[in-house]
């Protein structure tokens, strides 16, 4: 008998008819023999149409009064999710309860909108569950020290899963979803994608930092810190499969050492097409220069991702980096007003139509010669390398945005992670 948390996403959960599915899988487990603890998101739609109400009342919540009221409305969608599903699992005969974050208590920062989940006390739970109850806990938010309701990000039932099943010592997290697991790259651009039976905890947290969207990246970080097993599985197989099948499918996220992996040097290919290049030309070479113009952009609050400079010529030198593109104009206007001024650099220019292209694996690390691989497979396909940034186990280019798809189909060929290719 196993300690089992569900995570069942907004589209799993979009209407009656599919709630009651979901307590009839659920249900099935319980009567499996496994304690079960389920934490739903809010029906699809739901968080935007509430954030959306709020937004017609006040375009911009700019001030933590006002984000404050936000996840005020916002956690309600996961609370009629938890209702509805402990009637839906009452009516199948199976005792459930549902609980609110606060309820539980889930206790978590201050930051309104993206906090961060600090404990969870699991005496409810533990005395429900030994009542032999399904017990239903609201994903997305949690309670402050001072009682105010708050939300953990958007996607952030992933995370909410996650943290109960560490809190309970849980024997697995099950992500139910619309896709039935975490594929090698996105098989709407490639579709000879195949599924991975297994990937790292290290390589999700690149694949999902990097662009991909399976999983929200606090929840691989916490699995990650606190080991907790993840599968990411299909949320629209039959309800009555059969439960080994089901509890075999998908895909497990695990730990390097406990399992043979795919034996692949690369894993999987990731994208992402939210970030713009900024470049500050001219800038004097001196000690201190890459801090008088990233200190400014980082005391604004904007992020940084790629960073490059040149060789110099003359004493001078050019610097480029990448934001989200939601901060480029922001970006560009401080390096304009405060930082050229500052440095006597000749000229700001950017671009937003760049995408950042990345290849995953943790074989990496024990092969030579696999950022050359990548490189030729671009070069063989005409595209151009704007910027180039490793870490142990991943690489990643900066292109053109318009050979995106190209690039992502040139090397998933390139590292045979096309499906009936040799791994
Ligand atoms: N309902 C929240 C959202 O839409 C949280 C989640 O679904 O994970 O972002
Ligand atoms: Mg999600």
């Amino acid at each position: 008998m196993a300690l089992i948390v569900h995570k069942y996403g907004g589209t799993s959960m979009g209407s009656t008819e599919r709630i009651r599915n979901v307590a009839k899988r659920v249900a099935k487990w319980a009567r499996a023999g496994h304690r079960m603890v389920v934490v739903p998101s809010a029906m699809s739609g739901e968080t935007n149409r509430l954030l959306g109400l709020a937004k017609e009342l006040s375009p911009a919540a700019t001030t933590p009064e006002l984000q404050r009221e936000l996840d005020m409305i916002a956690s309600t969608g996961e609370q009629v999710s938890v209702g509805l599903l402990a009637i839906a699992l009452q009516a199948e005969g199976m005792p459930a309860v549902s609980y609110t974050g606060w309820q539980v208590p889930i206790a978590t920062d201050s930051a309104y909108t993206k906090a961060r989940i600090q404990s969870i006390d699991d005496q409810r739970v533990r005395a429900d569950l030994t009542a032999g109850k399904v017990v239903i806990i609201t994903g997305f938010q949690g309670i402050d020290e001072h009682g105010n309701i708050t939300t953990l990000g958007r996607g952030g039932s992933d995370t909410s899963a996650v943290a109960v099943a560490a809190a309970l010592k849980a024997d697995e997290c099950l992500i139910y979803t619309d896709v039935d697991g975490v594929y090698t790259t996105d098989p709407r651009i490639v579709p000879e994608a195949r599924r991975l039976h297994t990937i790292s905890f290290e390589e999700m947290l690149e694949m999902a930092s990097l662009g991909s969207k399976v999983l929200q990246i606090r929840s691989v970080e916490f699995a990650g810190k606190y080991r907790v097993p993840m599968r990411v599985l299909s949320s629209f197989t039959p309800w009555d499969i059969d439960i080994a099948e089901e509890a075999r499918s998908g895909t497990l996220i695990t730990f390097e050492e406990d399992e043979k992996m795919e034996q692949a040097v690369v894993s999987g290919i990731a994208f992402n097409r939210d970030e713009a290049k900024i470049s500050l030309l001219g800038v004097p070479d001196r000690p201190g220069i890459a801090f008088s113009i990233l200190g400014p952009v980082a005391e604004a609050n904007i992020d940084v991702d790629v960073i490059i400079q040149n060789v110099s010529h003359d004493g001078r030198t050019d610097f480029s980096f990448t934001v989200h593109r939601n901060d480029y104009q922001r970006t560009v206007d401080l390096l304009k007003n405060a930082v050229v001024p500052a440095t006597g650099a000749a000229q700001v220019t950017g671009d937003t139509k760049i995408c950042k292209v990345s290849i995953v694996g943790i074989g990496m690390r024990s092969h030579v010669g696999v950022a050359s691989r990548m490189f030729k497979a671009l070069s063989d396909e005409g595209i151009n390398i704007q910027m180039i940034t490793t870490s142990e186990i991943k690489t990643s280019v900066v292109i053109d945005e318009k050979y995106m798809e190209l690039a992502v189909r040139a090397l998933h060929k390139a590292f045979d992670l096309d499906q009936g290719a040799a791994a």
